[in-house]
């Protein structure tokens, strides 16, 4: 099997740091040949003279001077919002990869379809968001979209095609570094302890995602649209050592799980290798060593977050984008250390309330409401 040419949207975060990894371990296999990333020109420029990619984006054109600087070859150049529409779909490649955090990604994700690249997606958020859409535009074209997240990653392995016979989808959550703290002193709990996270080592936002379990919410929304599985068949189960990644519970009963040390580098190999597996050097699982896996029920009266991406994945329509972005808004007020760790579900909350969601929306429509619940959290947050 030949090479895959991969355009890493995101290149410079947790998972596009892990992609990097993955395509130094397995370089026959695959080969970076585009990076994209927000600000950050000199980790980007290092991340270029290392992979030698064709093309590299900026979306801040502020800082495209600092890149060209720190450049010490002459890739194609691409810059702004639009630049990463440009990268996704006109540089020769097989396979885009969407790492963006938030719903930056939805429109290079959408090009990159158009395109005819297929898609792996990291960025839960544009899933989420316009799952629907994505979808469709994807099957209209015969594209596969491969998912990243561990959960989905690990569920697409069990399905492997047959997600007409499924039962239950159960993700797994580890619950985060406030699994076991009391609801009751939920206030006062820091920043610093919010990006604690027990197994995984991720980015600031989604860090505090799994804090809250809003992570778990929004992939129990994300599962829904990437298998095409209703809303109440999807389960959340509390799994601390996060070494099984998801199951699927089939018609007759049995059920079939995937399992791995908690390391990014794991889906994204498989997404990019898929429909194969090739060998490579992470560490395998030595069960001799794995005292116990542990499941439990999570505590949805103290976490909202699940069972307001319950109703917002129910009532589908737009409210999916508006509980994605008054989330956004409110963790970032929070990493801002402006508002109290409680105050992110409950601005969600409030501004769920005050949405009248429209059904079967258009890309315009959920982008005003994307936009509409934006103001609105900001609203409630300085209220
Ligand atoms: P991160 O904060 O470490 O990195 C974010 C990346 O997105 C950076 O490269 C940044 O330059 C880029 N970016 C941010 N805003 C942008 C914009 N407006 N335009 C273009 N690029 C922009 O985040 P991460 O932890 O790597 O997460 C990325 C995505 O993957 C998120 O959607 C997250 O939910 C998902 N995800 C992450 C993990 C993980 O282990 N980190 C696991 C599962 C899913
Ligand atoms: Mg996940």
């Amino acid at each position: 099997m030949k090479r895959k040419r991969v355009v890493i949207l995101g290149a410079t975060g947790s998972i596009g740091e892990s992609a990097a990894k993955v395509a130094r371990d397995i370089p026959d296999r695959m080969e970076i040949v585009g990076i994209a990333a927000n600000s950050n020109a000199q980790k980007l420029a290092a991340q270029a003279n290392e992979l030698r990619p064709g093309a590299v984006c900026l979306v801040d054109e502020a800082k495209l001077d600092e890149l060209r600087r720190n450049l010490n070859y002459q890739p194609q150049i691409f810059a702004g919002e639009r630049g990463l529409c440009e990268i996704a779909s006109a540089v020769e490649a097989d396979m885009v990869l969407i790492a963006i955090v938030g719903t930056a990604g939805l429109r290079p994700a959408l090009a990159a379809i158009e395109a005819g690249r297929h898609l792996a997606v990291a960025s839960k958020e544009i899933l989420v968001m316009a799952g629907e859409i994505v979808m469709r535009e994807a099957r209209a074209r015969d594209i596969p979209v491969l998912p990243v997240d561990s959960e989905h990653n690990a569920i697409f392995q069990c399905l492997d095609g047959r997600a007409s016979e499924v039962r239950r989808i159960i993700l797994t959550a580890s619950g985060g570094p406030f699994r076991q703290t009391p609801a009751g002193v939920f206030s006062t709990i820091t920043v610093e302890e919010a990006l604690k996270h027990p197994t995984w080592n991720m980015g600031p936002k989604i860090t505090v995602d799994s804090a809250t379990l809003f992570n778990k919410g929004l992939e129990m929304i994300e599962a829904h649209w990437l298998f095409g599985v209703g809303m109440a068949r999807v389960e959340v189960v509390i799994h601390p050592q996060s070494i099984v990644h998801s199951m699927v519970e089939f018609s007759d009963g049995s059920v079939l799980a995937q399992l791995s040390h908690s390391n990014m580098c794991f889906p994204i190999q498989y997404a990019v290798t898929w429909p194969e597996r090739v060998p490579n050097s992470l560490p395998p699982l030595d069960f001799a060593k794995l005292s116990k896996l542990e499941f439990a029920t999570p505590r949805y009266d103290d976490f909202p977050a699940l069972n307001l991406a319950r109703r917002a994945g129910e009532i589908g329509g737009t409210l999916p984008a508006v509980l994605n972005a008054a989330n956004e808004i409110a963790v970032s007020a929070f990493l801002e250390k402006r508002m109290s760790f409680p105050r992110i579900w409950q601005t969600v909350a409030q501004v769920m309330d005050r949405h009248r969601s429209v059904a079967q929306p258009d890309l315009d429509a959920i982008l005003a409401a994307d936009q509409w619940a934006r103001e609105e959290a900001r609203r409630v947050i300085a209220a």
